[in-house]
């Protein structure tokens, strides 16, 4: 890096996660490292278990491992399935992908309803897959909220209603990593077994720690699972999270820098924080509208709030416009990954944003369109700044 030219102002970091972390929360880890066994730290933990509890909408426990949000999804199967079981997942894009993967080499048997990357999870296939489950092979529906690889959403709610109207008793498991903090989400009220989350991306903070909310007869099932587990034990966490410590040495400096986030989250209010989300995304659809670009999710409903995917037109690859921005305006975007790999590129509108963060990375991908001559129409940026001009706020004092 020493080599680097100096490059003036803030790189804009405009991916789906991780997102920008806000200076607050960089200052709050700088702390000392202190001993994850002493009088101190229990404070810190016990204030962080209960914190995360809110995000997650649950008055039930989370656990809170030092991983990527990756750790947590295997976490969630291992501690709830045996060998051998069937589980229900939806190929709503890239991650739903990976998870299903996970589950093979973890010996689970998952069935995967295909799907064109291009909506949430539909919860009548759901149903009808339920219903005909008959003698209750299924023991769990795996679906991923804000599938991130393709900027769809799915409504949790609705799939929770279809598995009831089915009458079937498979766990439902939630993979929120890239919605938690930035869309509304009701662990308890939607009646998800597993919730799981990570913290780079809607909750502002630097890669490293990963979430996983449980029900009450997802902690029953638990505690005759047969899958081998150690590190992701919720037995172990369980016990030991009650005076506020963990089972091995937790990610100390990142749990000062999530009680920060935890409290910035809720001084905007939660609803603020997702009304925001939701303003910024539709911003951005308006832009891409008028550049005449396609969005990669294609049902109104399902649109992300988190980030935009956008379908480059034929013959020009997404990734030579990528970085095309990047060496030109210091823009991140994020990459098409495996099936839209080269396709699409993907506007990340989520975390610590306000509106003329997005106006800057909506300045950056036109001027980006032009330099790259993709193909498109002028004025999104205008686009963006006539609703955002029509729909702010002054902010409440
Ligand atoms: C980022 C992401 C993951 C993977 O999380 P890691 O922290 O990279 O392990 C999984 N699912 C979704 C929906 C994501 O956005």
């Amino acid at each position: 890096m020493s080599n680097a030219p100096r490059r003036s102002g803030r790189h804009f970091l405009q991916i789906p996660g991780p997102s920008p972390v806000p200076d607050r929360v960089l200052r709050a880890m700088d702390m000392p490292v202190l001993d994850h066994r002493g009088p101190d730290f229990g404070r810190l933990g016990l204030k962080v278990l209960a914190g995360i509890k809110t995000i997650f909408k649950t008055s039930n426990p989370v656990f809170i491992y030092p991983s990527s949000g990756t750790g947590a999804w295997e976490a969630a199967l291992v501690n709830t399935l045996a060998e051998g079981d069937a589980v229900l997942m939806y190929e709503t894009g890239h991650f739903a992908a990976l998870w299903n993967t996970m589950a093979k080499k973890l010996g689970l048997v998952p069935e995967f309803i295909e799907s064109d990357w291009r909506s949430g999870a539909d919860p009548a296939r759901i149903e009808a897959r339920l219903r005909a489950d008959k003698d209750r092979k299924i023991k769990a529906v795996c679906v991923v909220h804000n599938e991130t690889a393709t900027g769809s959403v799915t409504h949790i709610a609705d799939i929770r209603k279809a598995m009831d109207a089915a009458g079937h008793p498979a766990l439902l498991m939630v993979d929120t990593i890239s919605s938690l903090g930035s869309m509304d989400y009701r662990h308890d009220e939607w009646g998800v077994d597993v919730s799981i989350g990570g913290s780079q991306k809607g909750l502002m903070l630097p890669p490293g720690l990963s979430f996983t909310a449980v029900s009450d007869k997802a902690l029953a099932v638990s505690k005759s699972a047969k899958l081998p587990r150690s590190y992701w034990s919720w037995e172990d966490m369980q016990a030991i999270n009650k005076t506020g410590y963990f089972p091995y040495t937790p990610a100390t400096n990142l749990l000062y820098a999530l009680a920060a986030s935890i409290d910035m989250l809720h001084e905007e209010g939660l609803d603020n924080v997702f009304a925001r989300h939701k303003r910024h995304g539709e911003a951005t659809r308006r832009a891409v509208a008028t550049w005449g670009l396609e969005n990669q999710c294609a049902v109104a409903r399902d649109y992300s709030h988190v980030l935009t995917a956008v379908r480059m037109p034929d013959g020009v690859n997404a990734d030579t416009f990528r970085k095309i921005v990047l060496d030109h305006f210091d823009l991140s975007l994020g990459t098409g990954l495996s099936k839209v790999a080269g396709k699409v590129f993907r506007i990340g509108h989520l975390g610590d944003t306000n509106d003329l963060t997005i106006l800057g990375a909506l300045a950056g991908v036109e001027m980006g369109l032009e330099i790259a001559k993709v193909p498109h129409t002028k004025g999104g940026v205008g686009s963006a700044m006539q609703y955002l001009a029509e729909t702010a706020k002054p902010f409440a004092s």
